[in-house]
């Protein structure tokens, strides 16, 4: 058994992953400012005498002793993040120097949760580890684009210079349950809309791609990744590679839901990636992963979730 820290344990991925670790024996102290997170995600934990809730901000630093830390909390929706940049900006940095610190004193395991959003807008399709990213350092999307990519670097820095055991992923496109229903990402707003006999709004023409990994797929490579040796230290590519166009989901979300949505096409948001699609070869060799969630059956889950939620 070991005592594991999550920050942002009460997000979406958060949550899933502290339910993940208490199931398979450990202590968890789920750490969140519930910026975006919500006690609902977690309440059905909160029981169990393994599991601890904190109220934090990662800008400050903090102190528990820990066998490994998972450090998850920034806020991933376009949205939320975009409504304070500079907070957005200051939780990928300062967070990770303050969580860095942290596992250095502790000499404990640390995984940075980093994001596909570091290819920007990739010429390189599809995206590997290798390839350095397309991103604007001035546009909407950099506060947390470039706070990813800075973090990316602290989490190098601190292995290089002082021993820091570091992991990194590079999360694609995830969707499932505890995804909050006014998030703004794409899955969660089409099937609330379509749930609601809502406009379905495409942004743009829906030609942009992006690839949808199930959240219980990403868990588990989260979990492989932190097993595997302290020579490994990523980036890994975490995602599913079968791509889809938005207009492609639309259409399969209104199909599973038996809507009468119909789309509207709305202004495409400044520097929205045009495709995104991830080489999981990496993770495929190093952890012995790969998807195993289609979309169709992951979106019924995450449907099925929807509809059961009082407040839609
Ligand atoms: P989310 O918004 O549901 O969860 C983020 C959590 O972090 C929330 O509980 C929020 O309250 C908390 N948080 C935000 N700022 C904080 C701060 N300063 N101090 C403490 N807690 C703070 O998003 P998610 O989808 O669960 O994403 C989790 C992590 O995974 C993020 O770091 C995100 O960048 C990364 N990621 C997610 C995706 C995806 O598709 N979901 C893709 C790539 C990367
Ligand atoms: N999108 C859309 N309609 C919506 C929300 C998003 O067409 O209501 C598009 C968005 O422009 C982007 C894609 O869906 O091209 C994925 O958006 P999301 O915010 O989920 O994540 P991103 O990958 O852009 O960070």
């Amino acid at each position: 058994m070991k005592r594991i820290l999550v920050t942002g344990g009460a997000g979406f991925i958060g949550s899933h992953l502290c339910k993940r670790l208490l199931d398979d024996g450990h202590e968890v102290i789920c750490l969140d400012n519930f910026f975006t997170g919500s006690k609902r995600n977690i309440v059905n934990l909160m029981d169990n005498h393994r599991f601890e809730l904190v109220r934090h901000d990662v800008t400050q630093p903090y102190h528990a002793e820990v066998d490994q830390i998972y450090n998850l909390a920034c806020p991933a929706s376009p949205v939320h993040y975009q409504y304070n940049a500079i907070k957005t900006i200051k939780t990928s940095v300062m967070g990770a120097i303050n969580m860095l610190g942290l596992a250095k004193r502790l000499k404990a395991k640390i995984l940075q949760a980093s994001t596909s959003e570091v290819y920007g807008d990739p010429v390189i399709h599809p995206q590997t580890e290798s390839y350095w990213g397309n991103v604007n350092p001035i546009g909407i999307r950099s506060c947390y684009d470039e706070g990813k990519r800075c973090a990316e670097t602290l989490f190098m820095d601190y292995h290089r210079q002082n021993g820091v055991r570091i992991k990194i992923i590079r999360i694609f496109n995830t969707y499932g349950p505890n995804m909050h229903p006014n998030d703004g990402r794409v899955v969660s707003n089409f099937i609330v809309q379509a749930l609601q006999n809502k406009d379905i709004t495409l942004y743009g023409a829906g030609n942009q791609t992006r690839s949808f990994q199930y959240i219980d797929d990403l868990v588990e490579g989260m979990v492989r990744m932190m097993g595997t040796d302290d020579n490994i230290t990523g980036p890994v590519n975490i995602g599913n590679p079968h791509e889809f166009t938005i207009k492609e989901l639309a259409e399969k979300v209104v199909k599973l839901t038996g809507s009468s949505s119909v789309f509207v096409n709305r202004e495409l948001p400044m520097d929205d990636p045009k495709q995104r699609q991830p080489d999981i070869s990496m993770a495929k060799e190093l952890l012995g992963w790969k998807p195993n969630t289609d979309l169709d059956e992951g979106l019924v889950k995450t449907i099925s979730y929807f509809k059961n939620l009082e407040q839609l």
